[in-house]
């Protein structure tokens, strides 16, 4: 099934968007996990701030790309965001970005640190698993998804903080 794209030439398959999805989605879930073997309401604060910083996500930096309110998101994104934020013109997208992807910062970097922590303190072959499992969704995986499929024909990948951050 492929998604209409009002305002420009490309359209993002809707199994790709679900592809590039599918991984953010599973690092929330392991990172739940992680911290849950720590403390269940971190767990919980870490799902709330999940949800806050996709959110700031839309809210911030997509008002400011060129796919705002287009099917040509690769992550589907662009349309969810135009339905709350509003488009912001003459920003330049690599500054705002810049500026605000250090709040998906602690989904990456916050679960592996505290499974660490768990392992030295009380180690268990189940976490060991999980936080490598997060690690390689994380830091391999979903840069992978980003380079070969969601944003491998973008036309704009030149201009994207988040593609030269990932050569
Ligand atoms: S390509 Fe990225 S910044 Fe642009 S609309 Fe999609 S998710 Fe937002």
């Amino acid at each position: 099934m492929k998604q209409k794209c009002f305002n420009c030439g490309k359209k993002v398959p809707l199994r790709l968007v679900l592809l590039d999805n599918f991984p953010t989605a599973l690092l929330i879930g392991l990172g739940f996990f992680i911290i849950f073997s720590l403390s269940p309401a971190g767990a919980l604060f870490f799902l709330v701030y999940s949800v806050f910083s996709i959110i700031w996500f839309w809210g911030r930096i997509c008002p400011v790309c060129h796919f705002y309110n287009t099917y040509s998101c690769p992550c589907g994104y662009g349309k969810i965001s135009a339905l709350f934020f509003k488009k912001q013109e003459n920003k330049s997208f690599q500054k705002i970005f810049k500026q605000n992807i250090p709040v998906l910062f602690p989904l990456w970097f916050v679960p592996p640190a505290i499974g660490i922590y768990r392992l030295i303190i009380s180690f268990s072959f189940l976490l060991l698993c999980v936080v490598l499992l997060f690690s390689l969704i994380g830091f391999i995986v979903i840069p992978l998804v980003s380079r070969l499929v969601g944003c491998k024909n973008c036309s704009i990948k030149e201009e994207c903080p988040w593609m030269k951050s990932s050569k």
